[in-house]
């Protein structure tokens, strides 16, 4: 709130006769001109990364998209086919499917930030290794502390090693509130597998559901 808003507000109850008023300032999250003029200049650093050799066959870097005041960040694996032509996270058949089932929980993309572990697409879709994965890892956490979500979704194995380490199952950790320092992570299954097993579906609208409910915004 601005101080001349807060003044305004102020004349206009003491015209009223009010003489204590008991306020509490709502503090502001963070600054999304800073968070997007920060989140520009990593992503000149990624578009100039030579970490790791996908750099050589990717068609283009795919940085991360979205709301950089989101409270919910969602975290994919790599970007596949669709993603390296148009340069977009889940802009495929997984993207379009989880677009639909955040509406079932009442969230909308433009609410939320969208990124990989890997900003580069590995050669037909295949596994991303482990050096890969370490010379990409910066990259991630500095989104993930400039956009400073409450919550954490991670979507699929790789995604859920990346942040709670190699020990971690998706079928065991799928759902459970894990604490990372300030943030909240909750595993779910990634979109394309549920392109291939829609029974799996429900589960992972729950799991958005339990995401949801540790939303501070
Ligand atoms: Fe760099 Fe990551 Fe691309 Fe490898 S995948 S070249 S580390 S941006």
């Amino acid at each position: 709130m601005e101080k001349n808003q807060l003044g305004d507000i102020l004349n206009f109850y003491r015209d009223l006769g009010v003489e204590y008023l008991n306020i509490k300032l709502k503090k502001e999250k963070k600054s999304s001109k800073n968070t997007f003029f920060y989140l520009e200049k990593l992503k000149r650093e990624v578009e100039n990364c030579k970490a790791c050799e996908l750099y050589k066959t990717k068609k283009h870097y795919v940085f991360g998209d979205g709301n950089p005041n989101a409270d919910l960040m969602f975290i994919g694996e790599a970007p596949g086919a669709n993603e390296d032509e148009q340069g977009l996270p889940f802009v495929g058949r997984a993207g379009k499917l989880l677009d639909d089932l955040l509406k079932e929980i009442g969230v909308e993309r433009k609410d939320i930030y969208i990124a990989n572990c890997l900003k580069c697409r590995p050669p037909n879709n295949r596994d991303p290794q482990e050096s890969e994965l370490k010379a990409c890892r910066s990259f991630l956490d500095n989104q993930i502390n400039l956009i400073k979500p409450g919550v954490i979704v991670t979507l699929g194995r790789f995604a859920l090693m990346q942040l709670l380490g190699n020990d971690k199952k998706i079928t065991q950790s799928r759902g459970i509130v894990f604490e990372m320092g300030i943030y909240k992570v909750i595993p779910t299954y990634h979109p394309a597998y549920l392109l291939r097993n829609p029974k799996a579906i429900e589960i992972f609208v729950n799991d958005l559901n339990v995401a949801k409910k540790y939303l501070r915004i």
